[in-house]
């Protein structure tokens, strides 16, 4: 089944939240996708507790907060949102756009916005001989349901606020757990590393520090022990079942890069008039664009969506005649962010 929709924005930053609200304005739905289960872009998964201090009229607020704020700005407009999806596909058709995402889900777009920041967030993996032939089946990037590890031999590589979290969790469940991580300190929250010590010292978890995984035991295509190599230089053989590995995320421009896009070092050319690219009906705002003077900041991008929107409408309603209305006094804008004219 294709979703039709007027205007779909790929990337749930800052960037792609503030194009659904000035869509919105506009009178457009849109339908947004993101690769993460959440939204926020770099702001939530690189610093959602640090300050923000240079966005225009708030002060200070965290990046979390800031996504949070930007969320309830567009509610009113009711988005279709899409998020743990990696947009793959971007074809021109007649009349608009065929998107595919990596589970085949289909969309036909009017205009497409990108709004893919740095590029979509991807797991950083291990290299280790034979690693990628039990992705998805013993050896995991993310947990998409913890009651596969219930009663399993569980081993849990990395030393952030995932690992710690997850190794917390699924101590009580598993049958064995142990946390292998390669410097002697924890980056994640204190107050966890104390909870998975004291779960250490109930003998249900088990923590390696400056150790790194050296290799994987695998027979008949299963995985059974994870190698370890210890400070002196040891290696310690850990049975394992299941193995979870948490390196953190990197950004990766990805399938952006394979749609036509005039693409300038990992970034898109687009004009300063509509911010559109070289291919009419997708804009690109935000840290994936480029244009003379362009600089990385959150309100380049609100101005860079507000902009994009007007050139949109042009595209969905050829021929009608778009004025800029206050959203203090336009009774008609009043209607589509759902409030009393006096409010
Ligand atoms: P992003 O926030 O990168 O979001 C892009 C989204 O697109 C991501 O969620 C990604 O998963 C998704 N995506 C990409 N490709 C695909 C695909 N193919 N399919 C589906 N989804 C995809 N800026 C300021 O103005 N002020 C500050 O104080 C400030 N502090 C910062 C502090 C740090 C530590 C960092 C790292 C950055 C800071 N920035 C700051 C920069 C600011 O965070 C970025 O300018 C902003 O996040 C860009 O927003 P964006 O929406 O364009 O991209």
């Amino acid at each position: 089944m294709t979703i039709n929709t007027d205007a779909l924005i790929i990337g749930a930053g800052p960037a792609g939240l503030f194009q659904i609200f000035e869509l919105g304005l506009l009178g457009i739905k849109p339908d947004i996708i993101d690769s993460l289960p959440e939204p926020g872009g770099q702001c939530t998964e690189l610093y959602p507790d640090k300050p923000i201090y240079d966005i225009p009229g708030i002060p200070y607020c965290t990046g979390q907060e800031l996504i949070d704020n930007l969320m309830k700005q567009a509610e009113p407009f009711e988005a279709g949102f899409h998020l743990g999806e990696e947009v793959v596909q971007v074809t021109p058709e007649d009349g608009g756009f065929r998107v595919v995402t990596h589970i085949d889900k289909e969309f036909f777009a009017k205009t497409v916005f990108v709004a893919g920041g740095v590029g979509s967030f991807q797991p950083r993996k291990i290299r280790l001989p034979q690693a990628e032939e039990i992705e998805g089946t013993q050896l995991h990037y993310r947990v998409r349901d913890p009651s596969r590890f219930d009663g399993k031999r569980v081993v849990i590589l990395g030393g952030g606020d995932s690992a710690l979290d997850w190794a917390q969790d699924l101590a009580p469940r598993a049958a064995t757990l142990t946390l292998v991580h390669r410097r002697d300190e924890f980056r994640g929250a204190p107050a966890t590393v104390d909870a998975i010590r004291h779960l250490e010292s109930e003998g249900k978890a088990e923590i390696i520090t400056s150790a790194t995984a050296s290799g994987l035991g695998i027979e008949d295509g299963r995985l059974v022990a994870i190698d370890v190599k210890l400070p002196n230089d040891e290696i310690r053989t850990l049975e394992a079942d299941e193995l979870l590995i948490f390196f953190g995320l990197a950004p990766k421009l990805g399938p952006i890069a394979h749609w036509g896009l005039d693409i300038n070092r990992k970034t898109v050319n687009v004009d300063t008039e509509k911010f559109e690219t070289n291919i009419p009906g997708i804009f690109a705002i935000g840290d994936i664009n480029s244009y003379p003077g362009k600089k990385k900041l959150i309100l380049s991008a609100f101005h860079e969506a507000a902009l994009a929107a007007f050139a949109a409408k042009a595209i969905i309603e050829p021929g009608k005649k778009v004025h800029l209305q206050y959203t203090t006094t336009s009774p008609i804008m009043h209607e589509r962010l759902g409030v009393e004219a006096d409010e």
